[in-house]
């Protein structure tokens, strides 16, 4: 195994799942810390529940498990807008792991330039704006007010914190190697990476591909699977499309941006039923997620079923003063897993699923272990087809990700 890569969350493993495809090399990705045999493949990514929960015995596990099948390296993957909280879970997850492999230096770095990822001098900026000054600021559970990562990670981490800098990664490997050197002697743990185009990260990646460990984006992943452009690979054909239309479901998790623009243009649709999850809602009767779940279940059809607990700032807002930030994700999860079950039960097959914690919520309920990649649908998003469990096609959307017509694409694409 080439890459033996643990994600912080469902979404960012398909995304460095299909960009790591796209490289030629074949991936498997396994919904927590597998408890069987996967098809051999290039490159194994678990991916965890981890970006808001400490990390704990999880991160060990998989790490065994992945070295015990010969992976080669491991890749930390996390989300390309560093979603954290001041306490963690980047840092603390990429020590665990440092500690566990007796790694050096760890370089790390949110780039992702496909998708207008950039770190420059340490910053972190999405499009032309700063991390700090985009939505990530209202995000319900990692509000992100700063954009510099070098004082990000080091709130996060134990170890100090270093930059290899725009002018090293452009002159290229050899300069990344020496900056990474220097860095690690005088005692820096961790090394952010500037990187502005794919170029910089095939460059660093280089030198990374020599290391046990680094840490990053799907963008980093895309560089470390071009440096391993030549090593020897397997091939599996775990992925296939469904023989008949499937009955689908779109579910809106996630409060981003992107996502609550195509809710508006999948509601403009003529499409199936729609129906609300509230927090406050949820929290007054225990029964709604059931009566909402058994409302969708009666709609399953040749239109696609919605149901969202997407809103805006100010209403999550409302939903978190009034019940805690923590009650309400669970509230809305826990709601997510029951309308899932009973989507399956009347016969969905394909579920188009927006938010990383929701997306993990949703696959967990409905028992799928392990996936294999198929067809990008956008930057970053595949269609998959679920190993274990009833026949499944998942597309698992980080809210961030996709056109505002995602999800009626997604659709036409099976
Ligand atoms: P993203 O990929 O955008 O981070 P996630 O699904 O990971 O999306 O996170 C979104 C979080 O917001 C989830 O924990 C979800 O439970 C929570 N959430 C969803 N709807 C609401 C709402 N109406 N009010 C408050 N929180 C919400």
């Amino acid at each position: 195994m080439l890459i033996g890569a643990i994600a912080d969350d469902l979404t960012g493993a398909t995304d460095l799942g299909v960009n790591l495809t796209r490289e030629g090399l074949s991936v498997i990705q396994a919904n927590g810390v597998p408890d069987h045999d996967l098809p051999p493949a290039d490159a194994v990514i678990v991916a965890l529940k981890s970006r808001t929960i400490p990390p704990d015995d999880a991160v060990a596990q998989s790490l065994a498990w992945l070295r015990e099948r010969g992976a080669e390296r491991i890749y930390f993957k996390y989300c390309s807008t560093f979603d954290s909280t001041p306490r963690g879970n980047i840092g603390p997850v990429t020590e665990a792991l440092q500690e566990a492999l007796g790694a050096g230096i760890v370089p790390t770095t949110p780039a992702y330039p496909r998708t207008e990822r950039t770190v420059y001098r340490g910053h972190l900026f999405v499009g032309d704006l700063l991390l700090s000054q985009t939505g990530m600021r209202h995000h319900p559970l990692t509000p992100m007010t700063d954009a510099n990562l070098v004082t990000l990670l080091g709130a996060q981490a134990r170890g100090r914190v270093g930059l290899v800098a725009f002018d090293a990664v452009h002159a290229g490997t050899a300069a990344v190697r020496a900056r990474l050197a220097a860095l690690e002697h005088q005692g820096f743990r961790h090394a952010i990476v500037d990187a502005v185009d794919d170029r910089h990260l095939e460059a660093a990646a280089l030198a990374f591909a020599e290391l046990p460990l680094c840490a990053g984006g799907a963008g980093l992943g895309v560089g470390l699977a071009r440096a391993l452009r030549a090593a020897p690979k397997v091939s599996n054909d775990a992925w296939a499309r469904p023989d008949t239309v499937p009955a689908t479901a779109w579910l809106f998790g996630s409060c981003s941006e992107a996502t609550r623009r195509q809710l508006e243009s999948a509601r403009s649709q003529d499409g199936g039923v729609c129906l609300r999850l509230d927090p406050l809602a949820l929290a007054a009767d225990p029964g709604h997620a059931a009566r909402i779940a058994a409302q969708a279940a009666q709609n399953v059809g040749s239109r696609p079923v919605i149901v969202y607990a997407t809103a805006g700032p100010k209403d999550i807002a409302a939903a978190q003063s009034a019940l805690g930030a923590a009650r309400v994700a669970i509230l809305v999860e826990n709601a997510f897993r029951t309308v899932a079950r009973s989507l399956v039960a009347a016969g969905a097959r394909a579920f188009i699923v927006a938010g990383g914690e929701t997306a993990g919520a949703v696959v967990d309920a409905l028992g799928v272990h392990a996936l294999a990649i198929g067809p990008e649908i956008d930057p970053g998003v595949p269609w998959t087809r679920a190993l274990s469990g009833p026949p499944l096609w998942l597309a698992l959307k980080s809210g961030n990700f996709g056109s505002d017509e995602f999800f009626m694409r997604a659709t036409r694409g099976l």
